[in-house]
């Protein structure tokens, strides 16, 4: 048999290296039929010399013209499109059967969102478009028979704690019918989980980039320090995982063994435990219901020590909270929250604002944002864009 035919979105990043590195160790049955990138031209050249898909998309109409040159040197086919249509084009297009959706931010929500129209088996890394879009895209995955897989590793762990009968229609399922009772959403803590909370404020980004535990890329780096990681990956298993309010908690977990869990009536708890290495949720994704071999090296108990749990600290993570609250106030909420985050991100990775007023410009977005429902994806981009307008002047206010 052929190859499965894989887009992957976002290849440059840190989930499509890791992606790449799973696909190179097992050429028979995954190929590349297109990769993507934003900007980065020496990146998405080397991928496309050594995979040889038969399209790459530069967003990027500059970055493209150099990647054709540069492509053209070398003497690699790759198809060199560009623009923001073309990730919908090839993430919805006929020849490809798997979507892995890697790129960070709003930007992924519209080609995420085409895979899933079009039926694909979609693998999703990129939790902002979910938390922006919720009903609707599961709306879509349900009408269209995509099948939705989990690849942010908490969710990848709660899905393979589910009983297998209720894993591919999770985003439906009915906790009374398996006998769950809650799920446990773990996280680390990020980097400052032990500083003085006077010193938090003023934290550089470098200093929140420096995650004890997983490689990440910066934006989702910044908001492991925040938490709001955390609160978006909340409203992601909201999704993902049908859960109501009361059957979802999060916590605490420093050494990132435990990658979450899911709490059953009988008192048993069911947990997916491994390194921290992204490899072994994209393995998984890419394989389900099979298993392949991910390149991780197993855990080692005789040598790990204490694994220790707690509750979150609202005060040291106050965007945690605004994100729990944001997912039970409706979309709109989730939407302008995810918005604001993003250009808070931007600005204190620029050096516009602190560390502290990324939760202070959150905040206040969401406290002047009209929340109406939002049932189009029009309305989910004006929402975003209206979100964004605010967000770029209490980043003025706050700036220095
Ligand atoms: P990176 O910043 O490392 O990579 C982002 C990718 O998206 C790059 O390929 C980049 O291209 C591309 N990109 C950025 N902006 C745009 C844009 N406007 N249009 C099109 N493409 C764009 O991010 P990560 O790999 O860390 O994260 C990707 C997603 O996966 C995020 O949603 C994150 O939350 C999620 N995730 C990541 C984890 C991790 O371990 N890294 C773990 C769990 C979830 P270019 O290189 O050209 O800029
Ligand atoms: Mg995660």
């Amino acid at each position: 048999t052929s190859p499965t035919q894989v887009t992957l979105l976002g290849a440059t990043g840190s989930i499509g290296q890791s992606t790449l590195a799973v696909i190179a160790a097992h050429p028979e049955q995954y190929a590349l039929f297109a990769v993507t990138a934003h900007s980065n031209v020496t990146a998405l050249a080397t991928i496309c010399v050594q995979f040889q898909p038969q399209f790459a998309v530069m967003v990027d109409p500059t970055a493209a013209q150099q990647l054709t040159q540069q492509l053209r040197t070398q003497g690699c086919r790759t198809e060199v499109l560009s623009g923001t249509e073309a990730l919908s084009a090839v993430s919805s297009a006929a020849e490809t059967d798997i979507v892995m959706a890697a790129i960070v931010g709003a930007a992924g929500l519209l080609p995420t969102l085409a895979a899933v129209q079009a039926g694909k088996r979609v693998l999703l890394a990129n939790k902002e478009a979910l938390v922006m879009s919720g009903q609707l895209f599961i709306d879509a995955v349900r009408e269209s028979g995509a099948v939705l897989l989990p690849v942010d590793s908490e969710h990848n762990a709660i899905f393979q704690a589910l009983p297998q009968a209720a894993q591919v229609a999770s985003h439906s399922m009915q906790y009374a019918d398996f006998g769950i009772e809650k799920i446990l959403l773990t996280g680390s803590g990020g980097p400052f989980r032990e500083l003085p909370l006077n010193e938090l404020a003023a934290q550089s980004p470098a200093a929140a980039c420096r995650h004890p535990n997983w490689e990440m890329g910066q934006k989702i780096s910044v908001d492991s320090a925040t938490m709001l990681n955390k609160g978006l990956e909340y409203i992601e298993a909201r999704w993902l995982f049908n859960c109501a309010p009361g059957q979802l908690d999060v916590i605490v977990h420093p050494q990132s063994v435990v990658h979450s869990m899911v709490q059953y009536t009988d008192g048993s708890v069911i947990a997916q435990l491994g390194q921290p290495d992204m490899r072994t949720p994209i393995a998984y994704a890419l394989a389900y219901p099979e298993r392949i071999n991910s390149g991780v090296p197993a855990l080692d108990f005789t040598t790990m020590g204490a694994l220790t749990f707690s509750a979150p600290d609202p005060q040291r993570y106050p965007c945690l909270q605004l994100a729990i609250d944001a997912c039970w106030s409706g979309q709109a909420a989730t939407t302008t929250l995810n918005a604001a985050n993003e250009m808070a991100v931007a600005a204190f990775l620029h050096g516009q604002i602190t560390f502290g007023d990324i939760a202070v410009v959150c905040a206040a977005v969401l406290e002047q944002a009209e929340l109406s429902e939002l049932t189009t994806i029009e309305a989910i981009l004006a929402c975003d864009e209206a979100a964004r307008r605010s967000a770029a002047l209490w980043i003025q206010r706050r700036g220095h």
